[in-house]
């Protein structure tokens, strides 16, 4: 094969949207795929009755602006969420179960704590550049402190830890106490710096058609540029090009390479050529482990009880649900209880989670007309869930943190301040961007 422009390895929403640019300025590109299929972590089914399920990537916030705009060039439609609902939330604590909305077995002294601490953490994360965290003069003790340790020595009471650390099990991240401070306050800060995380600024809208259509119409436009199966298992650096290996034996050549992988699977490949601080600074990169499930009931009957579907599950294996669409909940297992989620035998897992839905919505939610399980955890091209950033770690990665050095380019939700299918949409435009000016 002669030489490429570019290779981009990984066809999630990061590796296609950098491909889909490139192409459509003119430049040669192929995109090597491990799996069958396009989207990575965006993952989409169809139930017998037609409703479309997310079993990845699913929903996104109003800052989310280069995710939208790929949505609108795509012709696709932005929607609302399960935020707009009315309902309320379930709240399954330890030995009790509480609904309402607003952190309902607080006192109200408690919630007075809350909005003081949350006023403290706004100002702090506004003190935080997102784009350059290192550069905050209190950068390597704000990374090395968990938030649960500043939560403490805010004077937080233990009951705002533990709303805390019930929204981290329902987003399944790390633990409140194995995750950086100035990570948190450099995700916050990315959200405009507000306070704690809010559900209204990350995910009130959603892409009707699917989330995973975002990544198939781009799939699409890219025809036979993507090659399925091809599984990249080095990529060396040399003087007059890049060349890509593929596990089948293949050998690629190319100006410049892109990778587009999670920084699990990167680990994964050999990389020669590229600087060992570059190359340290992503193998210190690190995810949350986790699972989706997802389970499909005739209707949306936990309405008929004014909940809205959502849940924070204290001693559960689900951390806590969502409605993702009517009749439809999602749930993830958070990374502090995928170890006892793999443990139990495959056949008992789905009667498990069930469980957890019974002990949120009641009886009803064990029969359900479908249930699907995703184990992002264990998949080989992901061996995750989303970026985590435990106490040490933002500092280990360091400012080549989403820095390219070309002709190796890198994009990917890993390489922006905390996942989330913005983060790879807008690495991967800017990458394109980049790579494109260099020429
Ligand atoms: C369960 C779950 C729920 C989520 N919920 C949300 C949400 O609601 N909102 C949100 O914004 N984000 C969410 N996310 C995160 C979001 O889906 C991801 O951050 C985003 O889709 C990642 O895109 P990416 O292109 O960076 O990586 P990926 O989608 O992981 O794409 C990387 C690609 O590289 C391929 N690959 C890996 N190794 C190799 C190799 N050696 N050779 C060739 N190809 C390789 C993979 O197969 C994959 O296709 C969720 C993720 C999961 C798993």
């Amino acid at each position: 094969m002669s030489k490429l422009d570019v290779v981009v390895i990984g066809a999630g929403l990061a590796g296609l949207a950098a491909a889909r640019d490139l192409t459509l300025a003119g430049a040669d590109v192929v995109v090597l795929e491990a799996r069958t299929r396009p989207g990575g972590r965006v993952e989409q089914c169809t139930t017998d009755d037609g409703r479309r399920i997310q079993l990845g990537g699913e929903i996104i916030g109003t800052f989310h602006t280069a995710y939208k705009k790929l949505v609108g060039e795509l012709g696709l439609t932005i929607g609302p969420t399960f935020t707009q609902s009315d309902g309320e939330t379930a709240w399954v604590l330890s030995g009790h179960r509480f609904t309402g909305a607003d952190l309902p077995w607080m006192s109200d002294a408690d919630r007075r704590c809350y909005d003081r601490i949350e006023q403290q953490f706004a100002a702090l994360a506004g003190t935080v550049d997102p784009d350059d965290p290192w550069s905050h003069s209190d950068a390597l003790a704000l990374d090395r402190i968990s938030l649960g340790q500043w939560l403490r020595d805010a004077g937080a009471t233990g009951e705002v830890v533990r709303a805390l650390e019930l929204a981290h099990l329902a987003l399944a991240v790390e633990s409140v106490e194995r995750s950086s401070l100035l990570a948190i306050l450099r995700k916050e800060s990315a959200a405009g710096a507000e306070g704690f995380y809010n559900y209204d600024a990350w995910e009130n809208e959603r892409v009707v058609e699917g989330s995973a259509t975002v990544a198939l119409r781009m799939a699409e436009q890219l025809g036979d540029r993507i090659r399925y199966g091809s599984v990249v298992s080095g990529v060396s650096i040399e003087p007059g090009g890049v060349n890509v290996d593929v596990t089948s034996g293949e050998r690629l050549t190319a100006s410049d390479v892109v990778m587009a992988v999670p920084a699990g699977p990167l680990r994964d490949i050999r990389i020669t050529g590229v600087s060992d601080e570059k190359l340290a600074s992503l193998w210190h990169q690190k995810h949350a482990m986790a699972a989706k499930f997802v389970a499909v009931y005739r209707n949306s009957f936990w309405e008929d009880a004014r909940l809205d579907g959502t849940s924070f599950m204290e001693h559960n294996i689900l951390g806590g649900t969502w409605a993702q669409g009517d009749g439809v909940l999602s749930g993830l297992v958070p990374p502090g209880r995928i170890g006892a989620y793999l443990a139990t035998p495959a056949h008992l897992r789905e009667r498990n989670l069930l469980d957890d839905l019974v002990t949120a919505f009641g009886s009803e939610a064990a029969q359900p007309l479908a249930a699907y399980m995703r184990s992002w955890a264990t998949d080989p091209y992901t061996q995750g869930y989303v970026t985590a950033w435990r106490p040490g770690d933002l500092t280990a990665v360091g400012p080549l943190h989403g820095k390219h050095e070309p002709p190796f380019y890198v994009c990917g939700s890993d390489q922006w301040v905390a996942g989330y299918m913005e983060g790879a949409v807008r690495t991967g435009r800017d990458t394109a961007q980049t790579l494109l000016h260099s020429r």
